[in-house]
């Protein structure tokens, strides 16, 4: 079983239920829409087929602040061309107004900066573009204005329509696009009340890499957005802003993705370059839980080969991960508790370790150290099962163990009528027993399974 975690953004490209069978046999943990494309009505049907595929969480991305170009049709664009672009649904607009914010000679980047462009007027609303290379522009294409703090708001009328939809739905995660400080996610959380689902910070500009400790604290999983990253900031930047993103998120036990042209050639090739294949597996050995594919599985050629591929790697990398928490000062028991595990495994033989977790967050402090044996996770709660799904070496079960007598020989027996343990395996247990406060996972239990079972009947 592999031990990092896959997500995949679907489109047409995947949404059939089976493709989604194929994809998820492959190694897919995760299914994300991006809502910059496509509307509720296939959003709904995304829902419905990764359902009714797998028990995996599903990832609703709001599109927050980050500015989107609408155009009504495709067109390609040459050097020297002028755009006029408006902010009111004229035939080429930005989803945002922020027209008094611009200065002639701005630098305007559409599609991951594939197209350059600068502003040489300002008239009445409008802004004219002067295109620097060749391109092709189309509907829903991000936009980045490098440098400038837009005071756009936290929150589109469309993303509150989609955060209505995440409710409805019950989605298991909502990412948001852009977010710059904890304030961003604390507008989210107040228009999303009733939202029961974890929420996914995406860092993608300076801001948010400025404020990156703060938003941590605001939220539980993080997305390191490299497409808009590399443009906002420049890209040479971003290998190691993704290597110090990711440690902090492994330090705290947050759970981290790594997004964006991890394996982008698969679009149109069934095979990646050397150095995309590298990429995935230096993200791996920065410890990131999660990598993610967007083109490649919503509109690539090659959806189910860009997630074998990508298990392929992970399988190969994830063997030689090693942790780089350092120690810290006391946080909670559970985090003391997890130390212990990690010494633990570094001095006997542990074949797997049982975690009886209610929020999820022990099974996440334990793997933050990246010991060797597999992280079996056992949760009362269905979400949590699904939110866990995303986190390196976990492999969550739902088991409402809480009215059990025993509930670590109640959880065993389940685990061994699941063949999840053996009789040979020595299995290390840890919950929280007579205590009813957060993150105090303080029991730890080492059992060889056909002894734990002879106690079964006694
Ligand atoms: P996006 O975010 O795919 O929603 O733009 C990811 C990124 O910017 O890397
Ligand atoms: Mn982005």
């Amino acid at each position: 079983m592999k031990k990092t975690k896959i997500i995949c953004t679907i489109g047409p490209a995947s949404l059939q239920t089976e493709i989604l069978q194929k994809m998820y046999q492959a190694g897919m943990n995760g299914a994300r829409i991006n809502t910059a494309y496509g509307d509720l009505d296939q959003y709904r049907l995304i829902v419905h087929n990764v359902r009714e595929t797998a028990d995996i969480p599903i990832i609703v991305d709001i599109k927050g602040p980050e500015i989107r170009l609408r155009v009504e049709r495709k067109r390609t664009v040459k050097k020297g061309d002028v755009l006029e672009v408006g902010f009111n649904r004229e035939e080429i607009s930005f989803n945002h107004d922020f027209y008094d914010k611009m200065s002639i000679a701005d630098d305007v980047y559409i599609d991951n900066g594939k197209i350059r462009t600068r502003v040489i007027e300002k008239d009445n609303g409008m802004l004219r573009l002067l295109v620097i290379n060749d391109g092709e522009i189309g509907d829903g294409k991000g936009v980045n204005i490098p440098n400038k703090q837009l005071s756009v708001p936290t929150l589109s009328k469309k993303d509150l329509e989609i955060i209505e939809f995440a409710k409805k739905y019950d989605v298991e995660y909502v990412a948001l696009s852009f977010t710059r400080s904890v304030q961003d996610v604390n507008v989210l959380k107040s228009e999303a009340r009733g939202f029961e689902g974890a929420i996914i910070a995406k860092i993608e500009n300076f801001e948010g890499v400025k404020n990156f400790e703060e938003i941590l604290g605001g939220v539980e999983c993080i997305m390191v957005a490299r497409g808009d990253l590399g443009v906002e900031i420049r890209p040479e930047k971003v290998p190691l802003i993704q290597k110090s993103l990711i440690k902090l998120c492994n330090q705290r036990g947050k759970t981290v993705v790594t997004a964006t042209e991890m394996l982008e050639s698969m679009i149109h090739r069934p095979t990646p370059t050397r150095a995309e294949v590298s990429d995935v597996a230096n993200s791996i050995l920065d410890g990131t839980d999660a990598t993610m594919l967007s083109g490649e599985t919503s509109i690539g050629k090659y959806p189910v080969e860009s997630v074998s591929m990508m298990s392929r790697i992970a399988k190969e990398t994830e063997t030689a991960v090693r942790s780089r928490v350092e120690d810290g000062k006391f946080i909670n028991i559970s985090d003391t508790v997890s130390k212990s595990i990690q010494r633990t495994c570094q001095n006997m033989p542990i074949d797997k370790i049982v975690t009886l977790t209610r929020s999820g967050y022990t099974a996440k402090m334990i793997t933050r150290f990246k010991v060797i044996p597999p992280i079996i996770a056992v949760t009362p709660e269905k979400r949590v099962k699904k939110q866990l799904e995303l986190v390196f070496g976990v492999y969550p079960l739902h088991m409402d163990y809480r009215k059990e007598e025993d509930r670590i020989l109640a959880v065993a027996k389940k685990l061994r009528s699941m063949n999840l343990i053996k009789d040979e395996d020595t299995v290390l247990f840890t919950a929280a027993s007579r205590t009813v406060m957060k993150h105090a996972s303080n029991l730890i239990e080492i059992h060889n399974v056909r002894e734990l079972m002879g106690f079964m009947n006694k």
